[in-house]
């Protein structure tokens, strides 16, 4: 992911590298090319804008330093932007102070919230938590018995209305009702002194109105702490008004990017944090349990930046 950018930008920032002063017909120029090379990549054209505003204003307003040659400066303020359009600074999980922490995912189907979900649960019990899966995405016949399977590989229990009960002995919760699975999913956290409950739920192949109720719904049952909003990279262009969609009806509180690993231009995955003003916290990267990430911006930044 970002190949393109990347290389974009460095070829950019070389062709500064012989000037000894910037004049501001050589900043047009540089910030002309690096507005092609977000538009390339799929960054949303008012993040684009705010963007190379930022850079241009800097660039323009920098002083001659000792330290830093002129192309130094200018890339040194494009990882500053960057870093900001990306959210600036990690923000860490909220758990509540009262466990159960409750963490909802919402998404498109086949946006990897379901391996995100095993994903998460492996990280949180490697940081010594002991989360409950609950399987309340009841609308693909196969989705309860993937976060089984997810839940195995990842050591840790799932919370599944029948036929997928795995035998804990609940009460079955009502299949079909994934309102209903999220409570008692809740519950059983409490009563099992799980500190960490992780929900999935359902997605649809577009936005529409049910889904977002449905989520809603489920939000409203369980409290969570955090709501996150797992965006495939892939998606391209359309993942800003996913988001927004998203962000309008269920308010998550974080952004995790899936299928990062992938070969797309991602700059509207990019754009996401920036457009609704909610932090990336994860990245996920491959199809394995570990292809996961605690998101840095900095991080981020300075890989494309490379
Ligand atoms: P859900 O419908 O949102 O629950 O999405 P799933 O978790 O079922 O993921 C949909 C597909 O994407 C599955 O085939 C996953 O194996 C795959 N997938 C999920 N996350 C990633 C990722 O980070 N990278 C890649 N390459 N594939 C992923």
């Amino acid at each position: 992911m970002f190949a393109t950018l990347s290389d974009r930008l460095t070829s950019t920032f070389k062709n500064l590298r012989t000037k000894g002063r910037l004049s501001e017909a050589d900043i047009d120029a540089t910030v002309r090319e690096i507005r092609r090379a977000l538009l390339d990549a799929d960054v949303a054209v008012p993040v684009v804008r705010a963007f190379t505003g930022a850079v241009r204003e800097r660039a323009l307003s920098v002083e001659v330093s000792g330290a830093l040659n002129p192309a130094q400066q200018v890339v040194k303020i494009v990882n500053d932007e960057l870093v900001a359009i990306l959210g600036g600074e990690n923000r860490p999980l909220r758990l509540a102070k009262n466990p159960p922490s409750v963490i909802m995912l919402a998404g498109l189907q086949g946006a990897g919230k379901t391996t995100l979900a095993g994903k998460l649960a492996l990280h949180l019990r490697e940081q010594g938590h002991t989360p409950l899966l609950v399987a309340a995405d009841l609308q693909r016949p196969n989705a309860v018995t993937q976060l089984q399977i997810v839940g195995e590989r990842a050591g840790v229990p799932v919370f599944a209305p029948h036929p997928g009960n795995q035998g804990h002995g609940e009460v079955d919760p009502g299949f079909g009702d994934p309102v209903g699975v999220a409570r008692e999913g809740l519950a059983a956290a409490k009563a099992r002194q799980h500190d960490v409950l992780i929900v999935d739920t359902a997605g649809r192949l577009g936005v529409d109105a049910e889904l977002m109720a449905q989520a809603a719904d489920i939000r409203d049952a369980v409290q969570p702490d955090e709501i996150l909003f797992v965006i495939d990279a892939m998606i391209g262009q359309d993942a800003v008004a996913t988001a927004q969609a998203f962000a309008d009806g269920v308010d998550f509180t974080g952004v995790v990017l899936s299928k990062l690993d992938g070969d797309a231009r991602g700059g509207a995955a990019l754009s996401v944090a920036s457009v609704t003003g909610r932090p990336i916290m994860y990245a996920s990267t491959g199809e394995k349990l570990t292809d996961f990430e605690v998101f840095h911006p900095d991080r981020m930044a300075s890989r494309i930046l490379d």
